[in-house]
């Protein structure tokens, strides 16, 4: 095992006493709540964030409104605005060790993984959407009423927005609701998941380095029940974009009715990964498992159900199994780690709770299942068999290395059987048959299909959920479109 080394950056920013960022620069948080940061791989606290109040969230929101209203930001030309975007990217990637490293203590990223995956897709989402920010235009508009007019659409931004996300990606979730919301010209709060907000923290001290007005990127820490519910019902703000569980998405669209701002919702998933007889076996396994695996499981498009072909279930499931048990899970720090932690304790009882479960309601372990360890908070990349639809494994996000396994024989039995369920936010699917890929693609109802391949993450193509999976898509132009508004003018001539 060779661990890297922390960067001394890195370790002196997790000394800090950490509190909000607001109006430009860390303040000091209103009360003395505290919230430990753990490192998962050992369960260590090597940090401390502050639990926001009412008066810090007050405050966030009021250094938004304020920046958002100002010239500086307001008259900014659209191309300043890309460039300063860009700038602001090129800064992140020459902070790339540091982010990463802090990425990996604070969330269990493997630190091999961590730059070129989170730090470089973050990097991406900015440069991405620098491209848009002077590209957006309304239309001029054809007028039948009587008498001549001359109409036009503006597209401006929607005001000051709260961004609440998750800990599975920490920084590119940030850069996913950021990037476009700064593009189009918002104000920003962004709330990080409790157990992940140090890179956060740094992203908002960069962003001040790249040139960004004060006020424009704010951050609040806290707890979700508190702060987020906080900034959900905040009458000054206009629109909350959210990632995370489906659960708290409806609460969220709960607390937003007061003022009724606009939300998105990119939620939970339960993801069908479907193998025909014809796919090609050397592909489809390793990419089957990489793709219920990587980063643990905890990825809200995780293949987490697999339906397999009669014919070729058992050489696929021998060989899902195969990989899963040939991927190194370890320490963050060590550069042979494929596969990290859990993000936490919770997380770790939720997952073992789950195969507990399984296995408990009549599953099979084919492998895994069990805990790596006891500390820091590993489980090992587990395969369910002899699974029905109604268990709770096979209905339930849970959000770690589980991946069950159910067979068909009928095209139309596995369509039916993989809509069955209260997501819809990816699916795939694997054939030579062009006509079957197009057959089943249409019929998924799923916000992406993969054909041939696992869910495709790219920032030019929407994500999104049908059903219970989210409201809204983003990515490319609807991912910028969730922070504009449309202004329409009729001039009579
Ligand atoms: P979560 O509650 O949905 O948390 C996501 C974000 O929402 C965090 O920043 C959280 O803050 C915040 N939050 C929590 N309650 C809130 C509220 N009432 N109002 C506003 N914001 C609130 O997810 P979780 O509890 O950490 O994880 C539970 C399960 O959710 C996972 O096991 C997984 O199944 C699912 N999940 C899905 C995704 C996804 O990308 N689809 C991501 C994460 C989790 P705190 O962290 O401070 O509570
Ligand atoms: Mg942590």
């Amino acid at each position: 095992m060779s661990l890297v080394d922390i960067p001394s950056s890195a370790a002196g920013f997790l000394d800090k006493v950490h509190s909000h960022f607001i109006n430009g620069s860390p303040v000091k948080a209103s009360g003395t709540g505290r919230i430990d940061v753990r490192d998962p791989s050992t369960s260590a606290v090597i940090s401390s964030i502050a639990d926001a109040s009412q008066s810090d969230v007050d405050d966030a929101v009021f250094s938004a409104r304020a920046a958002f209203e100002s010239s500086a930001w307001r008259d900014m030309k659209p191309s300043a605005r890309a460039r300063l975007i860009y700038q602001y990217a090129d800064l992140i990637e020459a902070h790339a060790d540091e982010l990463a490293m802090l990425e990996s203590l604070d969330g269990g990223k493997p630190i091999a993984l961590a730059k070129p995956v989170d730090v470089m897709a973050t990097v991406g989402a900015f440069r991405y959407y620098a491209g848009w920010a002077d590209k957006i235009n309304g239309t001029t508009n054809t007028i039948n009423m009587d008498g001549e007019h001359h109409a036009y659409t503006l597209k401006e931004p929607v005001g000051v927005a709260a961004l609440i996300v998750p800990w599975n990606y920490p920084l590119v979730m940030a850069g996913m609701k950021l990037a476009p919301a700064l593009a189009a010209g918002c104000a920003c709060i962004l709330k990080p998941a409790e157990d992940t907000s140090i890179t956060a923290l740094r992203l908002a001290e960069l962003a001040i380095e790249a040139g960004f007005p004060p006020g424009i990127f704010n951050v609040v820490t806290g707890r979700g029940q508190t702060a987020g519910q906080m900034l959900s019902e905040h009458p000054g703000i206009d629109k909350v974009a959210f990632t995370g569980s489906t659960v708290t998405g409806k609460k969220i669209v709960q607390a937003a009715a007061g003022n009724l701002k606009k939300v998105t919702l990119e939620l939970g998933g339960k993801s069908p990964n479907i193998i025909f007889p014809d796919a090609n076996m050397e592909k489809v396994i390793p990419a089957s498992a990489m793709a219920i695996f990587f980063n643990s499981g905890q990825v809200c498009t995780a293949a987490s159900r697999m339906f397999v072909h009669a014919s070729v279930h058992d050489q696929v499931v021998e060989g899902v199994s195969a990989v899963a048990q040939s991927l190194k899970v370890g320490a963050c720090r060590d550069l042979e780690t494929i596969l990290g932690p859990l993000v936490s304790e919770r997380q770790l009882d939720r997952v073992q709770a789950y195969i507990k479960s399984g296995v408990n309601e009549g599953g099979e372990i084919i492998c895994g299942g069990n805990r790596i360890g006891d500390e820091g908070y590993f489980v090992a990349p587990t395969v369910l068999g002899n699974i029905a639809p109604d268990m709770a494994v096979a209905r339930e996000e849970i959000f770690g290395p589980v991946l069950v396994v159910q067979k068909f024989t009928d095209t139309n039995e596995v369509i039916a059987a993989a809509n069955d369920s209260e997501y819809g936010l990816s699916s795939a699917v694997w054939t030579q048959d062009i006509s079957v890929a197009h057959y089943v693609a249409a019929r998924l109802r799923t916000g992406q299909v993969g054909v041939n391949c696992a869910a495709v993450a790219d920032w030019d193509l929407p994500i999104g959920g049908y059903k219970q999976s989210g409201w809204g898509r983003e990515n490319g132009f609807d991912g910028l479109a969730n922070y504009l508004q449309t202004k329409a003018v009729a001039v009579s001539i």
